[in-house]
């Protein structure tokens, strides 16, 4: 009979079939990331929430409607950590890492929290994998860490990716675009939702993100940032353009590109996969040069990403796979289990997926079982000392010496 439980709401199990996939990505990611020099971290699973008010910025959406916020027992406030980035700063600094020689290139995957509204590709409990590159300013850190995303999805053959390039400028230009735009969303107030409307003095760049059409009709004449940036950061993002060029990176300028959080300065990027629907990102990111200060650093640049792992298991269309198995290894009567037993271990020491039957199946069960879990070959092992092997996609079926059964099985 069925549970009355069920995973909570915007949550899944990752059952063995799906972990395989999974598993997979994050191997090739540790690949790739490796090659660079990027080197693994992980942090905890919920931070203090000042830490993600303070580093992801306090009018939001993350901040203002869906961190998964608690209090412990000691009366302190924790959050579910929504995102990475603030969290590794926070390590950056806890543990010193600025006396580190600069950049301090990291990576690292696992669960995000975030209280959205469930559809598909978005959950409350998601994965993602990323990368920070912390203490340098280069744009030579940026084309770096955009082509390393690059390389991943390409590696993983995720289809159709196009790569959406901005930049915000640092927040001292920003400040003068920042008063065309709110001058621009004043005169067509009446136009914008009501969302929008109440955060045109506290964060009008997120207009530009709005599903609402009347907000999307009046965005489509709003001055944009990437035409206003000038002297060190115009220059910052040519540099970065240039170097895409000759890596021969395609990407195009999107000048109406916003990201969710607060704390991105200069270049943002990001990959969008057009087979995704609605939820069409796979991974971005950005610099955020003044995080690390607003957390208490010194002043430190640094540049990341992130990529969920479901929206990239989706852009790859991963069927649920499971995995054959290179033999089975039958007993014929009850007397050959133990043998069965040290015959697999023998396989399974040489490097070959084994298995046999744990629950007293008779042969005919046996067999029906090994054809069930993908087995290829099953050898069946007679009382008489002597086997069989089975070869399960013709059906054919010879007699083998069971001392060579390695060789048999091509270990
Ligand atoms: P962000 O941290 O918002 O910049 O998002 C980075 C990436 O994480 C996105 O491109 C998505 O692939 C993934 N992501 C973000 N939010 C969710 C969510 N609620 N469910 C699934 N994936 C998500």
């Amino acid at each position: 009979m069925a549970s009355k439980f069920q995973a909570p709401r915007g949550t899944f199990d990752v059952l063995p079939e799906q972990a395989r996939g999974r598993a997979r990505v994050q191997r090739v990611a540790a690949e790739v990331f490796a090659r660079a020099g990027y080197e693994p971290i992980a942090t905890p699973a919920f931070e203090d929430t000042e830490l993600f008010v303070r580093g992801v910025g306090r009018s939001t959406d993350i901040v203002v409607k869906e961190m998964f916020t608690f209090e412990d027992k000691g009366g302190r406030s924790l959050t579910l950590r929504p995102e990475g980035t603030a969290p590794i700063c926070r390590a950056y600094l806890e543990h010193g890492m600025q006396k580190l020689a600069q950049p301090v290139k990291l990576f690292y995957a696992g669960p995000f929290f975030r209280h959205e509204r469930p559809q598909a590709g978005r959950y409350r409990q998601f994965h993602q994998i990323g990368v920070e590159a912390i203490g340098t300013d280069s744009p030579l850190a940026d084309a770096e860490v955009i082509g390393l995303l690059s390389d991943l999805l390409a590696e993983l053959g995720v289809p159709g990716v196009e790569l959406r390039l901005g930049s915000l400028g640092s927040p001292e230009s920003r400040r003068g675009y920042l008063e065309e735009l709110k001058a621009h969303l004043r005169d067509n107030e009446g136009d914008l939702s009501q969302d929008v409307r109440e955060r045109i003095e506290i964060n009008p760049l997120r207009a530009f993100d709005a599903d609402d059409v009347g907000t999307q009709e009046v965005m489509r004449t709003a001055p944009t940032i990437v035409e206003s940036l000038d002297g060190e950061d115009a220059e910052h993002f040519a540099e970065v353009r240039a170097l895409l060029d000759a890596a021969g990176i395609a990407y195009e300028i999107d000048p109406t590109l916003v990201r969710g959080l607060d704390y991105y300065t200069r270049t943002i990027f990001s990959f969008v996969c057009e087979g995704l629907g609605a939820q069409s990102e796979v991974g971005g990111g950005g610099r955020y040069d003044g995080l690390i200060e607003q957390l208490g650093g010194p002043p430190t640049p640094a540049i990341g990403w992130a990529a969920g792992i479901e929206r990239i298991l989706l852009a790859l269309g991963e069927e649920d796979a499971r995995e054959g198995r290179d033999a089975f290894v039958a007993a014929a009567t009850d007397e050959q289990r133990h043998r069965a037993l040290a015959l697999a271990a023998e396989l399974r020491n040489a490097g070959l997926s084994a298995e046999v039957d744990l629950a007293g199946r008779g042969l005919k069960g046996q067999l029906k079982h090994a054809d069930r879990i993908g087995a290829r070959r099953v050898l069946i092992l007679d009382d008489d000392g002597t086997a069989q092997l089975r070869d399960m996609d013709s059906g054919e079926q010879r007699p083998v010496d069971p001392g060579r059964a390695l060789e048999e099985l091509g270990a």
